[in-house]
């Protein structure tokens, strides 16, 4: 069996063993060693990678660490190495040091959560971006309110400040009951008891940082329901500084280019989308004077053909919302035939035509001599045509209604 020496020292990460077997896995190679320092994904928190070297120099990457039913490690390499080979193992301390902040804090957000919420953490994911634990309410809740986050990050954030010694060991099954574990143990033999400081007890196989100031500090990015829990999703360490790094220089853009201080910047864009709005509505009721008077002038020189009158207005606007529902009112109010078309792309205009109930036509019809894409209803339809030449089409597509 593997003895594992991130037990003892999780910050061991150089070491050396002896190959103790190796077989086949597909493409690759999986050895066991008398002694490691590979931690194997469990948990929720994933597993080391690192290399493995022979006496020969040669060196095999470390890629998988996994661990099977019976409690031996696994070490997943490209090549053999032979059962009995003494080995030199170093383990990539970049992931494993950004893993244990990660992990570390969970224990500590875990801890503060039960402390202050009554809440119980079922499961931690510990993913490349983010991490997640699940928390699990007496009363069933699904929301954490702004100052309960805020409650809960300042408490796991002062506890990292104290500095606080972790002590992790195995304890003899009779002492078990008379630890303050906020919740009991998974496993009922070797039972590992990880403790911070004097505020956070937890059965736990997993790396920890000596002490609680290595989690460097804690950011809560968000909680939101996830069946019937609450997943809270956050990230530590260096994972934080880089993240409140990231926050800080985005707000900063913003301010600068809202000419305001930092902490104003929520006003200052609130203000520019009032500002928005108005300009907006503006837009449309000027929209609206154009069109009126376009409509107006159209009606004084209609096409005529058939009988029939056609008020040809082209809108110089890009609105099709606007365009139906202006065509509706002008054939109502103009009665008369209303041909309206918008500014044209590459020649085609969207286009809308209403008829009064004075002028019961088929205005679908029109759509095929029109030479239009489009559809709609006896006294409406809308689509896009193209623009050349549109008043002689418009005249010849009403020659037979
Ligand atoms: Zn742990």
């Amino acid at each position: 069996m593997t003895r594992r020496l991130y037990y003892d020292d999780s910050l061991l990460t150089e070491f050396d063993a002896m190959v103790t077997g190796c077989v086949r896995r597909g493409d690759s190679w999986a050895c066991t060693l008398d002694r490691s320092a590979f931690y194997p994904t469990s948990g929720g928190q994933p597993h080391d990678t690192g290399t493995i070297a022979c006496p020969d120099g040669h060196t095999c990457s470390v890629t998988d660490v996994e661990c099977d039913r019976d409690g031996e490690v696994w070490h997943t390499i490209s090549e053999e190495i032979p059962s009995g080979t003494k080995v030199r193992c170093v383990i990539d301390w970049e992931r494993r040091r950004d893993h244990m902040e990660q992990h570390g804090g969970e224990h500590l957000l875990a801890g503060a959560v039960w402390r202050h919420l009554h809440g119980t953490t079922i499961g931690l994911h510990l993913g490349k971006e983010d991490s997640t634990i699940d928390v699990s309410f007496p009363d069933g809740r699904t929301h954490l309110t702004e100052e309960e986050i805020t409650l809960l990050e300042k408490q796991v954030n002062s506890w990292i400040r104290l500095d606080a010694p972790v002590k992790c060991y195995f304890a003899d099954p009779s002492e078990v009951p008379g630890i303050p574990l906020r919740k009991p143990p998974t496993v009922s033999e070797n039972i590992r008891i990880v403790q911070y400081g004097d505020f956070e007890y937890c059965a736990c196989g997993g790396t920890h940082p000596p002490r609680s100031g290595m989690i460097g500090q804690i950011k809560i990015l968000s909680a939101l329901p996830s069946k019937g829990k609450v997943r809270i999703s956050f990230v530590c360490g260096e994972r934080a500084e880089i993240r409140l790094h990231a926050g800080f220089q985005v707000l900063k853009a913003l301010s600068d280019a809202l000419s305001c201080h930092w902490a104003d910047t929520p006003d200052a864009v609130r203000t520019l989308q009032e500002r928005n709005e108005e300009l907006a509505k503006e837009g449309v009721r000027k929209n609206e004077i154009i069109a009126r008077y376009e409509a107006e002038r159209a009606c004084r020189d209609p096409v005529i053909c058939g009988g029939k009158k056609i008020a040809l207005v082209l809108l110089p606007l890009d609105d099709k919302k606007f365009l139906t529902r202006f065509a509706a009112d002008e054939a109502a109010r103009m009665d008369m035939i209303i041909f309206a078309a918008l500014k044209p792309t590459d020649g085609v205009s969207f286009f809308c035509i209403c008829r009064p109930d004075s002028a019961p036509v088929d205005l679908r019809k029109i759509i095929a001599p029109l030479k239009a894409k489009g559809g709609g209803r006896e006294e409406m339809v809308q689509g896009t045509v193209p623009i050349d030449d549109i008043r002689t089409r418009l005249a010849g597509a009403f020659l037979d209604l």
